[in-house]
Order: C-alpha cells, then structure tokens, then sequence
C-alpha cells in the first residue's frame, strides 16, 4: 500500500469517527430533549405509556427557602400587613381590624372572623400560630381560634399542652368530628404550624356527592391523612353538607382569646400533566 493511500485510508477512518461522533451527539441531543419511551405499554388510567416520551414535564417552580413561601403561592401574610383579608358583615366587606405586630397579627376579641380575600378549592395551605405564653383559662377557653376552609371546614386551634378538653376539639381537630391522631402540640406560646392539603366538596343536584377531604401535619406530625368531613362543622351538632361554591375563602375565628398568626401562604392545586396543552 502506498503511503499515498494509508493517508487517504487514515483520513477517510478519521471522517467516518467524526461523522459518527456528531450523529451521537445528534441522538443524545434528541434523548436529552424527549427521554422516555414509545413501545411500553399503556398505563391503565388514562393516555400515557409508562415512561412516556411525550408526556409533558411537570411545571418547575421555585421552592421557598426554610420557613418561606414557595415562589408559586398566594401569600395571604407575610409579616406586614392585612391587606389580602378583611371581615365580612351581613354579606358586607368590611376592613380588618385585627392587630399587625412585628412580622405577625393577633385576633382581636369580638371582631369576628377575618376572612380571606381571595377564595380557594383544592390548595395546599401553610399557616403558624401562637396562643398566649400567658396561660389563662381552660379547656376550650384557653387559646381558641380555628382555621376554617372554605370559611365552614374548621380544624381547631387551641392551647392543647397539659389542657384537657373533648378529643374532637384539641388543638387539630377536624371541630366535631374527629380528634388528631396525636397531641403534638407546643408550650403555650411557641409558634406552630399546620400544613394542610385540602380537597374541596363536590355537589349535584344541591347534594354532596365528593366529600371534602383533608391531611393536616401539626410541627412536622401527621393528624389527619385524607379524612372526609362530615359536613360543615358545628358546636354541639353532627356535621352537614350544604351546597356552596367550588371556591371558598380561608377564615381565621374570633373565639375571644388573643391568637397569633403568621407565615400564612396557599397553593392551589390542579391534577396531574397541567402541562398537557
Ligand atoms: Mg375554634
């Protein structure tokens, strides 16, 4: 072979590895774009092939840093102002007149409830409170508030540290209807939290037909995993259904007793693949 050919022989290796090593590129390039599969079966509840290529990524939201708001929610407080609530009188809108304090607001006796402006179904809502470090009275007198959702599902707020009351209306309780599984309350005084995940009602024909469902995590402990309500919840009476719309505000209750809040935010939640459009 002369050494004419042995270069042409060489350069024509050189270009195929080239050729080869951009369609490489090429193909890892279309993976990194649609990584999945198109010949896996189908997955039984709906469109989707198991892994599938072409099933849209979830939308890429900015979680919020320790103790903060994801950057996708409803911030109902966040340390200033009430500007996102007021009360509501007679079907009337009225201003708030709960007291703003440094970086949280505390219940005023005999306002009422505040109530959002802004009204959710299905979301996922965090919120911290407080009941007075200054211990007075008991039972359901001793640092009573509620958050309500959809402004009639209450899950109590209470002083629940060394204050016995009936179980289904300590500090978690879905009011009336079921007790937490676990007392995990804090020292009076101490900021707590609730993550809840609410799913709302659905009506027909002016009846229930989907009850409301709720998971509640009081510091970190699971009280509730997807309990139905029972309906509205009442002093002294069995929960009942009345129709109401899709979307309901969040309230906070007056029960007389001076309850801190802060760090409230909400996520309203959709179903799977919302990027398939
Ligand atoms: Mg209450």
């Amino acid at each position: 072979m002369s050494l004419r050919k042995r270069i042409y022989d060489f350069s024509t290796i050189l270009a195929a590895v080239a050729a080869a090593s951009v369609m490489m590129a090429g193909f890892s390039l279309q993976a990194a774009q649609q990584p999945g599969y198109t010949d896996t079966p189908y997955i039984p509840y709906g469109k989707w092939r198991v892994h599938d290529a072409a099933r849209p990524r979830p939308e890429v939201i900015t979680p919020g840093k320790e103790g903060r708001a994801p950057l996708d929610a409803v911030v109902l407080f966040d340390g200033t102002d009430l500007s996102q609530w007021h009360h509501v009188r007679d079907g009337e809108s009225t201003p708030p007149t709960w007291k703003v304090g440094d970086g949280y607001f505390e219940t005023v006796p005999r306002s009422g409830q505040l109530v959002s402006k802004e009204k959710f179904g299905d979301c996922q809502i965090h919120i911290e409170w407080a009941t007075p470090s200054e211990v007075k009275g008991d039972g359901q007198g001793r640092g009573n508030s509620g958050v309500f959702l959809m402004g009639v599902y209450e899950i109590q707020v209470l002083d629940s540290w060394n204050n016995v009351t009936y179980a289904d209306g300590q500090a978690g309780a879905m009011y009336g209807q079921y007790p937490p599984l676990v007392n995990a309350s804090r020292k009076p005084g101490e900021w707590q939290s609730y993550d809840i995940i609410f799913e709302a009602p659905e009506f027909k024909d002016g009846k229930m037909s989907e009850p409301a469902y709720v998971t509640v995590i009081h510091n970190g402990v699971v009280l509730h995993h997807r309990q139905a309500f029972l309906g509205e919840t009442f002093h002294r009476r069995v929960g009942v259904y009345t129709e109401h719309p899709p979307e309901g505000p969040l309230a906070l209750q007056d029960h007389g007793n001076p309850i801190r809040y802060r760090n409230i935010w909400v996520r309203p939640l959709g179903d799977y693949d919302q990027n398939d459009k």
